[in-house]
């Protein structure tokens, strides 16, 4: 903005001007002439001042202006002075560049920046070693161009970013790497990647370790078992004898229990990659269950099993059997007697649920969301009074994985449960009805 004194400077002298032009017509007796050569002197003169501020705009590499004249100075130094602050700016913004890509560089992890069409802007070092990307040649490609993977294409279809995606690194074999995605800012998306091969490396180790124990302990405890049942089967009469062999029946029992619950756990840990042609006969399952549930029952539980035995599904049997016979002996193990078990198998509209509703404690919903994790208990004492091992849910979340499924509890404190897994369409085989 002009100051105003700046202005009334400029009109005075564009009066001063005007007026000089005016006497001197006058005085020679041509004050048109006069004021018209005075306007032409003064439009050359802007012309002038205005070739020169072009030239140093444009042709100059000069910061500084050439020294301006009369209205001009303040054009020229108003300029210049926009100029020097743009330059700061600039000096500043690339400053802050320069700092962030350091940041970014120090990342443990590969990081890209991409925008809203999945074109990579920018990406670490580390990113060009992990994934292979070259840089400055691959900026601008699509990532599903460079990364290409059915999974990683899917997962950007998806959009799913909050569930991490884990694929074999494209560059070095037998290497996994875990991705994730970060929407930030205004359409732009930070994709971090990191090498989990050590970790899935120590969880391999830990899953082979458990099943070996498991299974060293399996022997010794069928050992163990068989003299028990024998000494109790001598009915020795002396209660010295008697409740010590029932108690310690009683805990090699629990103890098989869990070996064999471990042993199924790490089982169906490992066996990810399913034989997807299998497929498996629910009705004849269901049959099975109930017979097993009767007779863990004994008669003291209402069941009622309405399932319908013309869905198939596609699938692991153990796993599938493995989740809803743990589903079921938890609604009998956790209902007091003479209550309700509802087992229902039915069609749904997007696949199959398999649900296991009792009227039994219920739990309380602080619970709910760890109840899948290995030995969490509601009520530990409670757990070992019932005979549970703690594992039989962490097996039902990792069966039903495996099968693009996932566990559904809703509970209500003293009302009972329902525990239920959807199987998705694509698994289903629906078999003919014969009538
Ligand atoms: P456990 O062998 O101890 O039963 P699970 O993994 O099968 O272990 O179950 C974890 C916990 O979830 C149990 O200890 C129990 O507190 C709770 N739970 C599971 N099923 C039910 C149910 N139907 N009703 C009430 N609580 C249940």
């Amino acid at each position: 903005m002009v100051e105003p004194h700046t202005r009334y400077k400029l009109i005075s002298r564009l009066v001063l001007y005007i007026a000089l032009a005016t006497i001197i017509g006058l005085l020679v007796g041509q004050v048109t002439l006069s004021l018209l050569v005075a306007s032409i002197v003064l439009l050359a003169w802007h012309y002038r001042q205005l070739i020169r501020l072009q030239i140093w705009l444009w042709q100059m590499k000069k910061l500084t202006p050439p020294q301006g004249q009369g209205s001009w100075e303040g054009v020229f130094n108003g300029v210049y002075r926009l100029q020097r602050k743009n330059r700061k700016r600039l000096n500043q913004l690339a400053d802050l560049l320069a700092r962030f890509r350091l940041a970014a560089e120090a990342l443990p992890d590969a990081a890209v920046v991409l925008d809203s069409e999945y074109n990579i802007l920018w990406c670490n070092k580390l990113a060009q070693r992990l994934l292979g990307f070259l840089w400055p040649q691959d900026s601008g490609q699509r990532i599903d161009n460079l990364l290409r993977h059915p999974d990683f294409s899917r997962y950007l279809v998806q959009a799913k970013y909050g569930v991490p995606l884990e694929l074999p690194s494209p560059v070095h074999e037998g290497r996994i790497l875990e991705f994730r995605i970060i929407a930030y800012g205004e359409h732009q998306l930070l994709l971090i990647a990191r090498d989990i091969s050590r970790i899935r490396q120590l969880e391999g180790m830990r899953r082979e370790f458990v099943a070996n124990v498991s299974h060293e302990l399996k022997t010794p405890l069928t050992v163990l078992q068989g003299y028990l049942e024998m000494m109790e089967s001598m009915q020795s009469d002396d209660p010295m004898v008697a409740r010590p062999v029932e108690l310690m029946q009683q805990q090699t029992q629990r103890m098989k229990l869990l070996v064999e619950q471990l042993l199924a756990l790490s089982r169906i840990e490992d066996e990810d990659d399913i034989d997807w042609a299998h497929e498996i006969d629910m009705g004849l399952l269901m049959k099975g269950l109930e017979i097993e549930a009767e007779a863990l029952s004994l008669g003291r539980y209402q069941l009622k099993f309405e399932c319908d035995p013309q869905i198939a599904i596609l699938g692991n049997e153990f796993q599938i059997i493995s989740a809803c016979s743990n589903l079921i002996s938890n609604a009998i193990r956790y209902t007091p007697e003479s209550g309700s078990i509802t087992v229902k198998w039915q069609a749904v509209s997007d696949g199959a649920m398999f649900s296991v509703s009792d009227s039994g404690e219920g739990i309380a919903a602080q619970h709910l969301p760890r109840l899948t994790e290995r030995f969490y208990r509601v009520d530990t004492a409670r757990s070992r009074q019932t005979g549970g091992s703690g594992l039989g849910l962490a097996i039902v979340k990792h069966a039903l994985s495996h099968h693009h499924s996932e566990l559904v509890i809703t509970s209500e404190l003293g009302q009972g449960s329902t525990f239920s897994f959807t199987i998705p369409s694509i698994l289903i085989v629906q078999k003919k009805r014969i009538d």
